[in-house]
């Protein structure tokens, strides 16, 4: 990928894009009049197709009400799994093993309500000491609601050095006290992207079955799913899939675990023709669909369906070559233009380990969130020391990548962060 030869001019930002196959899909989102959003592994920005397929929804439910279950735009009764087969491709699985239903921290609870079957000594769950704490929390209660011990129960690898966690570490830990293993593809902190083809086969190996939370992956890396042989993964559509705030998260089973009784059972995962004969006994479908509980969240489905044709035009392949090219660009100029002003840069380097985002470390980095955000810039910060910049490639320029670092570069010169208070807002 960093076969180009980089250049610190802003004519070197204007020649990247303009050689740039994706840079129409620009105008196809509402960017900020006058700033430069670097927030998308956060909260994705709107885009007109979303919007359009959300009033789309809207409007049938104002002009034919309960019929738009049925005979809307977008028949509501099946939105679920139309967009799990849209999703599939982005994921790498078969288009039935895709659902999109929950939450993440929800979809969570259901793979291990249904897939954490503790035995004989087989009893504990795998994570580790930097995963995002919702994970973490839905992990400890599914321990507590079996009796175990949420602490003893939950191994958690350690980091080496408190970004990344080492692939010969998790392996290391395999044993056949594991039951369970739920990794993240790439890490909300450092940006690290896992070998889960090397991880699931590991895990199959010591018979453990394993999971990955494809939160920060998602829209901007591909995945092989079905091919891997992945048993099941989860993930929101609120960050790089631009399905807005809240929006309805998905989940992925293997084939080989259909027919598996949900831990969570609801109505909305019956047979589909079964589901209305109202019947106390429950039919599960035979698909990923059976992991539904209850009625779908419509209008925080909508605008994913029209946010997700622009994956389709644009190709997952594409969206990672991009999105690589614009996070190279950005930390060749933060080495070259910010070398001596106390940043480090805390993903790893190599592509085939770094996701969408680049982290950027430094002691003051609360304070220069806010001056970057008083200048038009979003980027966002993560407690103690880090400032994710996060350039999207369906909606930022290498152009942008430039202003960014231009303006983070005067901001330093100038000291221009120390007039604000050090101290993060309840929502960093
Ligand atoms: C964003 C994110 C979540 C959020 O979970 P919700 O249930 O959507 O609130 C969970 N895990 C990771 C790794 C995330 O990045």
């Amino acid at each position: 990928m960093s076969n180009y030869l980089f250049s610190p001019s802003k004519d070197f930002a204007s020649l990247l894009d303009s050689q740039d196959p994706l840079a129409h899909f620009r105008n196809e989102f509402y960017l900020h009049p006058d700033g430069i959003y670097l927030d998308g592994n956060s909260l994705g920005l709107t885009s007109k197709r979303a919007e359009k397929t959300l009033l789309e929804c809207f409007e049938d439910w104002k002009t034919i009400g309960i019929d738009g279950w049925s005979q809307g735009t977008h028949p509501w009764f099946y939105i679920s799994e139309k967009l799990g087969e849209q999703m599939a491709p982005l994921v790498g699985a078969h288009a039935d093993e895709v659902i999109v239903t929950g939450s993440t921290t929800s979809n969570l609870h259901q793979i291990l309500a249904t897939f954490y079957k503790p035995e004989g000594k087989r009893t504990k769950i795998m994570a580790n000491e930097l995963d995002f704490p919702t994970d973490i929390y839905a992990i400890q209660s599914q321990l507590r609601m079996h009796g175990y011990d949420h602490e003893k129960h939950l191994i958690r690898i350690k980091s080496r050095d408190g970004l990344t966690i080492a692939e010969d570490d998790i392996i290391a830990a395999m044993s056949d006290e594991i039951a369970v293993i739920i990794m993240p593809a790439v890490f909300y902190r450092s940006g690290q992207l896992l070998d889960m083809k090397r991880l699931t086969e590991e895990a199959h190996k010591h018979g453990i079955l394993i999971g990955f939370d494809g939160c920060h992956s998602v829209g901007s890396v591909p995945h092989y799913f079905s091919d891997w042989d992945v048993d099941f993964a989860f993930w929101c559509n609120y960050k790089y899939l631009n399905a807005g705030p809240g929006g309805v998260g998905s989940l992925y089973v293997n084939r080989k675990h259909f027919g598996t009784y949900p831990g969570l059972a609801g109505w909305f995962g019956s047979d589909k023709e079964k589901q209305f004969e109202m019947a106390h006994e429950f039919v599960p479908t035979h698909d990923a669909g059976a992991y539904q509980v209850g009625t779908p969240h419509i209008l925080s489905l909508a605008p994913l369906i029209g946010s997700l044709e622009m994956f389709h035009e644009a190709g997952i392949d594409q969206i990672r070559k991009k999105s690589l090219q614009l996070t190279r660009y950005m930390m060749d100029l933060i080495k070259n233009e910010l070398g001596d002003v106390g940043f480090t840069i805390g993903n790893p380097d190599e592509d085939h380990l770094r996701g969408g985002h680049v982290c950027l470390q430094h002691e003051e980095a609360v304070r220069i969130c806010k001056a970057l955000k008083d200048r038009g810039i979003t980027p966002d910060f993560r407690a103690p020391n880090i400032v994710r910049l996060a350039p999207v490639a369906l909606y930022n320029s290498y152009t942008e990548v430039y202003e960014s670092v231009q303006t983070l570069k005067k901001i330093m010169a100038e000291k221009a962060y120390e007039i604000y208070e050090n101290k993060r807002g309840v929502i960093a």
